[in-house]
């Protein structure tokens, strides 16, 4: 029997984090008992008796993390930028995800001479963290707009001068008449773990993080 002290909750959201996990697991010979993507089940039991799987939304996974609510979870890096890391362990890069956290302008713009007209530039994002950081770093006043999605359509409709978004084939940018200037991070999606776990499931969490190690591309 396994007793629920015993349990190792993984904490993934659905799409392509949850689709570029499973052949972590697989890899320890773990699978799902239920297909997460068609049942509606937010917890989901895995052929290991000691290994479950909770569902959330891929910016919530920091957070069932750091508060213990999961042992481990895949987020991006994108996520846990934005996100204030304290009792967060970020033992593995992945390698999955992968695409780039950049700014972009409409088609057409001389970012440059935008930058050095000295007014302020409106940025729409998903990102206000990583976006402030950014041009604070390059000394450039901005009025940080937070969407939820969509960004791309901020420029097009007057909202915003440039948007601050994930790019991984540039072929949003294109249909909205876009183009990418500047790349602000790498993105890649992270192995975390939470503080309490690695001390008190140690036994049980560090095999895992072990067995995703070796499997990383
Ligand atoms: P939601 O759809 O619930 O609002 P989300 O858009 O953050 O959340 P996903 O689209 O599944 O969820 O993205 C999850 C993670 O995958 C992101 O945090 C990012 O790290 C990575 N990601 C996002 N877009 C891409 C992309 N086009 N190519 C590669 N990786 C991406
Ligand atoms: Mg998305």
């Amino acid at each position: 029997m396994v007793k629920s002290g015993d349990i190792v909750t993984m904490a993934l959201s659905k799409g392509r984090i949850l689709e570029d996990t499973l052949p972590f697991l697989r890899n320890m010979g773990i699978e799902l008992v239920d297909d997460p993507e068609k049942s509606r089940k937010l917890i989901v039991e895995t052929s290991d008796p000691g290994l479950r799987i909770i569902i959330v939304r891929a910016s919530d996974v920091p957070t069932y993390v750091q508060r213990g609510a999961a042992d481990l979870g895949v987020a991006g890096k994108d996520i846990l930028i934005e996100h204030d890391g304290d009792g967060l362990f970020e033992p593995l890069d992945l390698k999955i995800a992968q695409c780039k956290l950049m700014v972009a302008v409409p088609k057409g713009v001389d970012y440059d001479s935008v930058l050095h007209s000295g007014s302020r530039l409106r940025v729409a994002t998903k990102y206000v963290k990583a976006a402030r950081d950014h041009f604070a770093r390059k000394g450039v006043h901005v009025d940080l707009i937070k969407l939820y999605g969509s960004m791309e359509l901020a420029p097009l409709v007057g909202l915003a001068d440039a948007i601050v978004d994930l790019v991984s084939s540039g072929k949003t940018l294109q249909a909205n008449k876009l183009q990418a200037v500047e790349e602000i991070h790498q993105i890649s999606s992270r192995l975390i773990v939470s503080a309490t776990a690695l001390k008190l499931k140690h036994d049980l969490v560090q095999p895992i993080i072990d067995a995703f190690g070796s499997k990383i591309a």
